[in-house]
């Protein structure tokens, strides 16, 4: 007899739930990615103790039946890719079909949901892994989600966490994101003691950024919008007087997805052609679309980077959008003055 064995399905996950799982902000941004897969225009996120103690997401979306509610805690569970062919052309957020048997390893998950041509709703409760039966509820269409005692059985995991005050920003910051790059979605992020924000979803992505950063700093944000045969160039730049001395106002979507790439980031302070004061980093939110065969999501277990088949092609696209739009207007002829 040899000495290796096969993990157990819950040791397996609990493992793979590492990769994923690293904070609740992570589990915001997967439960957030599935409701936007899911069709949802209202998702609301709710934090105690900034997403420690407790974390919900609720959404409006098409909800699943009971047997999609169970299957969707095994890990390789997916709805959105069937074979091979199409992790190339990936329209959707999710597709790895690991972060509920993640989640779910190193939490404690009660997941509501009901599909509109159900009487009912289903409830599915699971607890470090172990699923509970299956009950039918009354619940309004679509699905909850709600996390609680993230790493109450992985204690070296829970140890790693930081301050309630920097895991809640964390997570703030993944709602941001994802209400940016969907402004045809109205997003509710509140802890236990107030709202945070709210966007009305109403597709104006100025309306998002009054809603994050104050009307007044979003009036002043100048339009970008490039089209070339091959990417799309959309959003918003700050002007060079809006400077921040950190990239915490810098966002980029690539095919809807919230990603960081230096690269993009540093095309975007070529754009502004040296007008930006020296140690300072422009605000921006900026969506682009490509043939996503041009790009590869599957990089990192976050889906927080991409890599493009032709980055230098990208880079000069954005930093001509860019400039365009601080041309378009600061070299634009000053109406008259009055002195
Ligand atoms: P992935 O998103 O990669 O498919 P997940 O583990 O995040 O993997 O989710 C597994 C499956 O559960 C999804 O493919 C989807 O079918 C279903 N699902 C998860 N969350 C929701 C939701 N909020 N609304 C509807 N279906 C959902
Ligand atoms: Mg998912």
């Amino acid at each position: 007899m040899g000495n290796i064995q096969l993990m157990s399905t819950s040791l397996a996950n609990q493992i793979a739930a590492g990769e994923v799982v690293v904070r609740p902000a992570s589990c915001v941004k997967e439960l957030i990615e599935n409701s936007l897969d899911a069709g949802a225009k209202h998702i609301t996120v709710s934090l105690r103790e900034g997403g420690i103690a407790e974390l919900v997401v609720q959404d409006d979306g098409v909800g699943m039946d009971e047997s999609d509610a169970t299957l969707a805690f095994a890990r390789h569970a997916t709805s959105k890719v069937y074979d091979e062919h199409d992790l190339t052309r990936i329209r959707t957020l999710g597709f790895r079909g690991e972060a509920l048997a993640s989640i779910a390893a190193v939490s404690r998950v009660t997941l509501t949901t009901r599909t509109r041509t159900s009487e009912y709703g289903v409830l599915v409760r699971v607890e470090g892994g172990e699923m509970a039966p299956v009950e039918h509820v009354g619940a309004t269409y679509g699905t909850r989600i709600e996390v609680t005692d993230l790493f109450y059985n992985t204690p070296a995991r829970l140890k790693y966490l930081r301050t309630v005050q920097t895991e809640q920003a964390k997570s703030v910051e993944v709602v941001q994101k994802a209400a940016l790059s969907r402004p045809d979605v109205a997003f509710t992020c509140q802890t236990e003691h107030h709202v945070l924000f709210q966007t009305p979803g109403n597709g104006d992505i100025r309306a998002v950024l009054a809603s994050l950063y104050g009307v007044g700093e979003a009036k002043q944000l100048l339009e970008v919008n490039e089209t070339t045969p091959d990417y799309k160039v959309t959003g918003l730049v700050g002007r060079p007087t809006q400077g921040r001395t950190s990239r915490s106002g810098a966002h980029l979507f690539v095919n809807g997805r919230p990603v960081r790439n230096l690269a993009i980031h540093q095309a975007v302070i070529q754009g502004y052609k040296n007008r930006l004061m020296i140690g300072k980093q422009p605000i921006y939110s900026i969506s682009l679309e490509m043939d996503p065969t041009l790009v590869d999501v599957n990089v990192h277990p976050h889906k927080a980077e991409v890599r493009f088949s032709e980055e230098a092609d990208v880079c000069r696209t954005v930093a001509r959008a860019v400039a365009k739009a601080l041309d378009d207007t600061l070299l634009a002829p000053t109406p008259q003055r009055t002195t």
